[in-house]
């Protein structure tokens, strides 16, 4: 397990490359969110993170999210933002919907769906992104890069969710660079996209960006960047989590 020490090191670290690029492309630092990928991570690591200033936390599993928001507001710590990141399946909209500020993965118009009828039960408007796959065979998840105006125009109609911008996942790479086509697609995608001006839709975020890339993709635009072992260290999944 990582150290307070190393943790706040690591954030330091991360947090000045961030700088740097958004130096670097001429924007400004409070265009760029850093979202901490705490997955796998146990309570008392993201405690250090807390400690350390950060208050974004993004994980990829529901049960592992809502375990962690449970605790944190246990400790009467309400001033946590929860970022969903990861794929996301129907019947477990119910125990994110008012709980988490952004949902970074919905792929489909059925999830769409079910994410509006929750909010609309709670009460609250959802603020989700559109997870597009950018064209390599590997990932599971997200709309085709072809389908994405026509995926947000459907999604768009929903009265108590939000279309906030758009979220991808990109190869892993052993180069950066090789990740920049795709960063700099889809900032062009997002750019189309709010031309278009679409009812209820608002390109104003786009989620892209790890610990391999993520000085990359903010020269391509990014403004949230997803970075787990960057800041965390190597995950273990051994643990049951
Ligand atoms: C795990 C994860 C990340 C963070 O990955 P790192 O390479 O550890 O920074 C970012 N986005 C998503 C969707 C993830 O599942």
């Amino acid at each position: 397990m990582i150290t307070e020490n190393e943790l706040k090191e690591n954030l330091e670290y991360v947090k000045g490359r961030i700088l740097e690029a958004v130096k670097k492309s001429g924007r400004k630092e409070e265009d760029v969110k850093l979202i901490s990928v705490s997955k796998t991570n146990p309570v008392e690591v993201l405690e250090y993170a807390v400690n350390a200033g950060v208050r974004v936390f993004g994980e990829n599993k529901v049960q592992e999210l809502v375990d962690k928001i449970d605790y944190f507001e246990s400790k009467s710590m309400n001033d946590i933002e929860w970022h969903l990141i990861g794929h996301l399946q129907t019947n477990k909209v119910k125990y994110i919907v008012g709980r988490v500020k952004m949902i970074h993965s919905v792929d489909s118009e059925k999830l769409a769906a079910v994410i509006d009828a929750e909010s609309a039960k709670k009460g609250v408007i959802t603020d989700v992104l559109a997870e597009i796959n950018i064209g390599d065979e590997e990932s599971k998840f997200g709309v085709a890069f072809e389908d994405a105006v026509s995926f947000i125009e459907k999604i768009a109609v929903f009265k108590n969710i939000r279309v906030m911008g758009l979220m991808c996942i990109a190869p892993f790479v052993e180069d950066p660079e090789e990740n920049r086509k795709f960063f700099s697609k889809m900032k062009k995608l997002s750019v189309d996209i709010q031309d278009k001006n679409i009812h209820n839709v608002n390109m104003c975020e786009l989620s892209m960006g790890m610990t391999g890339d993520y000085t990359v993709a903010i020269e391509e635009g990014a403004t949230m960047v997803r970075v787990g072992t960057g800041i965390f260290g190597k995950r273990d999944y051994s643990q049951k989590q």
